[in-house]
């Protein structure tokens, strides 16, 4: 795979005018197609190099989406629907132009079901403004990616996050689903029973589907009760390895860990120095409990037994709310922290994750392996789930950088492979890891493209994503 590997696709120009002509009259100011508005809907924290699309439309309804893909649809032209554009793997790129449509104006909550723990959502709601709304019911929503990014974003995406270890990713916890397919029409994937058995899981098949089978104009969740206790800390080891060795004993003991998150001592510097904090230099996990006083109490314990094990530093935890908000935070900043390391350099995010027995000698080799690229980049990760991102900082401009990063990202997705691993755990195939998908999943990829020929004939939905036709 190169890095500048975006997928050129051939525009349909004539098609394209028509479309922007007729978007113009049935939107009027709610279609853009001016240069900022178009770069805005591409640029991400990418490394790919942005391609634009040819317009922008701000839906307000699932009508007004339908009618977007009822157009692009009937002139063959590429549809791209836009969350809050924080992919990470050139996601929202337009190899063969044609529209964004812009979900910030459908953020509504639809309805709240407390005493069912469900509610339902337009997809441009943003994570922070569902759980700023749900706080007064006493249930909150926990998938957390760092970014605050919005639901149908994360849905397409198969998102997840620091809370993945206890309460899943978007695949566990999305129950149905509103979609607009390729003839403008919209579908109902499932009712809100917590459970189904009724024909095909429509909506498993279009979260993590990356806006290429179709639209998802609503979405309804699984909510979680705000535990009573949240406690929670963090704790040093003299080596990545014995910190990850810590985090597996927990996992295997069954302890319910809310949260296991691994930083390598890079990755601490960086927070250090961008969130003002004064921790030390090593590698670090921080850990979240979610419970009764008891078993937050019982489970802290039983957690500073495993780290002593492993040569960690005394666990020391917190019930304070705002001490713990303060370490979340810089864990949640820690790609900007990482970024700001060396703010002159691109960076490339890495996803690996493996099955948690092989967690320890995937990062341990990743380290090694680091260190002889000579790159700045820290390690970072979900832990708990076997997942881990490592941020190579790196100069875009330089063809023997360019070449180092591609051949350290092989690497480490080769080394993850063997592991029975994958090459994303949350960010998703995009353009950047079309190659990767192909190299993990060979016999698998016949059936994606079948599904995509069958829902999407024309291949208007974000062409050019997660294979090539
Ligand atoms: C600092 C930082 C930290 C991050 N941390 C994490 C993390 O911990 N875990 C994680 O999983 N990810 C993480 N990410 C990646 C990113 O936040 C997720 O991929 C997120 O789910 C993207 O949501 P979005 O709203 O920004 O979607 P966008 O970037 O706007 O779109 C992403 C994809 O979804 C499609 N899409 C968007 N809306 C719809 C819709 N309504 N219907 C159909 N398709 C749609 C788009 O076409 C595109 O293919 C991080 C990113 C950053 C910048």
């Amino acid at each position: 795979m190169a890095l500048k590997d975006v997928i050129a696709g051939s525009r349909n120009e004539e098609g394209i005018a028509a479309v922007l002509g007729m978007l113009k009259q049935q939107f009027g100011d709610r279609f853009q197609k001016g240069q900022s508005f178009r770069e805005q809907h591409t640029h991400t924290t990418t490394y790919l190099t942005p391609q634009l699309p040819d317009g922008v439309v701000f839906v307000e309804s699932s009508a007004d989406v339908g009618a977007v893909v009822k157009v692009c649809a009937a002139h063959r032209v590429p549809v791209i629907p836009f969350g809050t554009g924080s992919s990470l793997e050139a996601h929202l790129n337009a190899p063969s132009g044609g529209v964004s449509i812009d979900f910030s104006r459908m953020n509504r909550v639809l309805s709240v079901n407390a005493e069912d723990l469900d509610c339902t959502v337009e997809p441009g709601i943003t994570r922070e403004e569902l759980n700023t709304y749900l706080r007064d019911t006493g249930l909150f929503f926990p998938i957390d990616p760092g970014a605050n990014a919005s639901i149908g974003g994360m849905a397409a995406t198969r998102a997840s996050g620091t809370n993945a270890v206890r309460y899943g990713t978007m695949k566990d916890n999305v129950l149905a689903l509103t979609v607009i397919g390729a003839d403008g029409e919209e579908i109902r994937t499932a009712h809100r029973a917590r459970k189904s058995a009724a024909g095909y899981d429509l909506t498993r098949l279009y979260v993590g589907s990356e806006g290429t089978l179709g639209v998802i104009t609503s979405v309804t969740l699984k909510l979680q009760g705000i535990p009573e206790k949240i406690g929670g800390g963090l704790c040093g080891f003299p080596s990545l390895k014995a910190a990850c060795d810590a985090v597996i004993m927990t996992i295997q003991m069954g302890i319910p860990v809310a949260r296991i998150e691994l930083l390598d001592e890079m990755q601490i510097r960086a927070c250090n120095l961008y969130s003002k904090l004064s921790l030390s230099e090593q590698p670090t996990l921080f850990v979240e409990f979610h419970g009764t006083d008891e078993t937050v109490a019982l489970q802290s314990a039983q957690f500073a037994e495993i780290v002593t094990e492993f040569g960690g530093d005394e666990f020391r935890w917190t019930v304070d709310a705002a001490e713990r908000a303060q370490l979340w935070k810089a864990r949640h900043n820690a790609y900007w922290a990482s970024r700001a390391l060396a703010p002159e350099l691109s960076g490339l995010s890495t996803d690996v994750c493996v099955p948690i027995s092989r967690l320890a000698e995937c990062v341990a080799e990743t380290q090694a392996d680091i260190a002889e690229t000579g790159f700045l980049a820290p390690i970072v990760g979900h832990a708990g789930d076997g997942n881990f991102h490592v941020l190579v900082l790196f100069d875009n401009k330089s063809p023997e950088d360019v070449v180092k990063a591609e051949a350290f990202t092989s690497r480490l997705t080769t080394r993850a492979l063997s592991m029975d691993g994958t090459c994303t755990g949350e960010h998703g195939i995009g353009q950047g890891k079309i190659s990767y998908l192909a190299q993990e999943l060979p016999t698998a990829l016949p059936v994606m493209r079948a599904i995509k020929r069958g829902l999407d004939p024309d291949d208007i939905f974000n062409p050019g994503k997660i294979f090539r036709l």
